[in-house]
């Protein structure tokens, strides 16, 4: 079936104890029983299954083409779980531009507790094999990166991790698995913020991990959910199947209004670089352009100046919110700098954006008059 299809009907189907179309939401913590003690309907107690989970979880699984899936409260769960299941002392290799709040876990949680991680340039192969030198666990891999929107080849870090023996994760939040395939690329896991794309309307908090393979490793991640209990709401599980049935259509039209803002930014005189995929000046356009169908709804641009010009121009604009996140239907601003912290290797004249749904001729007029601010 084509991806479009998946998405309105992957997980869904018509409750049969009533004709309701759309998925029920079921809040029930607890399930009964049968008298012979069993649970022939197989659900026990909602931190465990859930229905409303359970058809989420097949959807994912479905739209990313994994053999299952997991969801989390949020996509910082998801990645949790995902350093939870290996065992204190395991070495984890990480791209230096992967989420900030990805690196946070590692440096502040999984440090304490046994992690030892490499963090790379994910663009320089070398630095990868050398970094793998230390028998690895678990390559980390997020394209495009954040927010300078660097491309990783997937498949050559893939071999790499394959001839080390470590497994690899892709962070494939920005991408969705309409635009790029990890798990088909040879990926152990797609991991999601669903808060993002996936549920597209910036009102749910989630996150989710697809396995190529059911091994004894993705049981150990089940094992996060279940028992270390940082479960989905049944609401939000309903709200993120409600938010699938349209990604394909907001994804198309999330990259088509970012190329075309990406190409009027690029040719501003205030802006100093444009980081977008999509354009063929991007140094990571040919990879990009073999491993994305389509090449994303984010974008970040660097004003000539610094820190006080990029504000200008983030305190000019109307119809963008600044806000932080991404995946929604409003645009957003935001200087990513500030958002990140002290940490951060975002330059202070950079802004990242989230193009919306709005029509790109309002956002183009709207970041044109903001950066008359910087003229
Ligand atoms: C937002 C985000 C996360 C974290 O997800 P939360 O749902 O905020 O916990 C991880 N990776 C990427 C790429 C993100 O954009």
């Amino acid at each position: 079936m084509h991806f479009e299809t998946l998405a309105v009907h992957a997980g869904q189907h018509v409750d049969p104890a009533t004709g309701a179309v759309t998925l029920p939401i079921h809040l029930s913590t607890t399930f009964e029983r049968a008298p012979d003690g069993s649970f022939p309907r197989g659900h026990v107690y909602a931190r465990e299954t859930n229905p409303t989970r359970d058809a989420l979880e097949g959807c994912l699984m479905l739209l990313e083409g994994g053999a299952a899936a997991v969801s989390f409260a949020s996509g910082s769960a998801a990645t949790a779980a995902i350093f939870q299941a290996l065992r204190p002392g395991d070495h984890v290799v990480i791209g230096e531009d992967a989420y900030y709040g990805t690196i946070r876990l590692l440096r502040e949680i999984f440090a304490p507790w046994g992690l030892s991680y490499s963090v790379v340039n994910m663009g320089q192969l070398n630095e990868v094999a050398e970094a793998l030198r230390a028998p690895t666990a678990l390559v980390w891999l997020e394209t495009p990166s954040n927010p300078l929107l660097r491309i990783t080849d997937i498949t050559g870090v893939i071999a790499l991790a394959r001839e080390a023996g470590a497994r690899v994760a892709v962070d494939n939040t920005w991408c969705t698995p309409m635009l790029q395939r990890p798990l088909d690329l040879g990926a152990d896991y797609s991991m999601h913020s669903t808060t993002k794309y996936l549920g597209g309307h910036s009102d749910l908090m989630g996150g989710a991990v697809i396995a190529r393979e059911r091994d004894e490793f993705f049981d150990r991640i089940l094992l996060q959910q279940k028992q270390g209990g940082a479960i989905p709401s049944p609401f939000d599980c309903w709200l993120l199947m409600r938010g699938i049935r349209s990604l394909p259509y907001r994804m198309r039209a999330h990259c088509q209004s970012a190329q075309t803002i990406a190409g009027f930014l690029a040719a501003h005189p205030a802006i100093e670089a444009v980081h977008y995929p999509g354009l063929k000046s991007h140094a990571g356009h040919e990879i990009a352009a073999r491993q994305m169908s389509l090449f994303g709804g984010m974008l970040s641009f660097q004003v000539k100046g610094g820190r006080a010009e990029a504000y200008r121009v983030a305190s000019g604009v109307q119809l963008f919110t600044r806000a932080t996140s991404l995946g929604g239907p409003e645009s957003l601003i935001e200087h990513r700098a500030s958002v990140e912290g002290p940490h951060t290797r975002a330059p202070e004249s950079l802004l990242r954006v989230s193009v919306g749904l709005e029509h790109p001729d309002d956002l183009i007029a709207d970041l044109s008059t903001a950066l008359e601010q910087i003229a």
